[in-house]
């Protein structure tokens, strides 16, 4: 049975898929091409700037309200940027040589506690190791009562990272064309890490790790992040369904004042 959605990015409506064919990386958008991940931020986003489930195009023009997009879907910045004040970066200069370039581990202090928000979806666990260092950043970003919202793929069980000691590497590619993980550790030992996995469309990103769900909310709690929220796995109205109850966008908040221990 087919049912109708707005979609709360473009508000195109939607009537040609089925309930059940939504799922995190499906439920393209007949307008804008956003999938079910991409909504469900904005749903968030939506919940923290406004108290309300809006689509963008109901939201109330307000450019004092500031974000940053970490990598973002670039279309973001088309739907977004009529509305309110938002920046899409880039950690490497390949992938848009116009864009705003920002290395979340290592912010500039003229951004610290500039942002309303920040959008981070599908990057942290690209991010080189220590990973702490991302978390500690996106937090830097914000203003006190600030949200991050964020996705990662995660699971039920500790986080595993598969190059812990990564300090001077490169990636090789032999001439059958696979690729290996060629690491100098701290240490000067040479390590050689084959059956490497690759994210992404255009320009492939080497995912460093797989989070755990606890160890996840661990490393925002770490940076100092609070109320930490999960998705729900269904709101109907803007064509938001997740099939599995595990790697669901998330949103934390920056306290309004800073823990009294810090
Ligand atoms: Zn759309």
């Amino acid at each position: 049975m087919s049912f109708s959605f707005v979609c709360n990015i473009c508000s195109a409506e939607n009537r040609g898929l089925r309930l059940k064919d939504l799922d995190r990386e499906a439920g393209r958008c007949e307008g804008c091409g956003s999938l079910v991940r991409l909504r469900s931020l904005i749903h968030l986003l939506s919940l923290h700037l406004f108290v309300e489930a809006l689509a963008i195009g109901q939201w109330p023009e307000n450019h004092e309200i500031l974000g940053y997009g970490i990598s973002d879907w670039p279309k973001f910045s088309k739907y977004l940027g009529p509305k309110i004040t938002y920046t899409n970066t880039q950690f490497d200069l390949d992938v848009a040589a116009a864009a705003t370039v920002l290395d979340i581990t290592k912010p500039p202090r003229a951004w610290f506690k500039t942002a309303d928000f920040v959008i981070c979806t599908e990057v942290l666990e690209h991010v080189v190791p220590p990973a702490q260092a991302a978390f500690d950043g996106l937090l830097a970003l914000l203003k006190p009562g600030g949200r991050l919202i964020f996705s990662v793929p995660y699971r039920f069980k500790p986080t595993i990272e598969h190059f812990p000691d990564l300090h001077e590497w490169s990636i090789q590619t032999d001439e059958a064309g696979s690729r290996t993980v060629i690491n100098t550790a701290r240490n000067g030992d040479v390590q050689t890490f084959d059956n490497i996995r690759f994210h992404g469309g255009g320009k492939q990103v080497l995912e460093m790790r797989v989070f755990g769900l606890a160890d996840l909310k661990a490393s925002l709690r770490a940076a100092g992040f609070v109320n930490i929220q999960i998705a729900g796995l269904l709101y109907k109205p803007f064509g938001i369904r997740f099939a599995h109850n595990w790697s669901l966008p998330m949103a934390a908040r920056r306290p309004l004042r800073a823990r009294a221990s810090r």
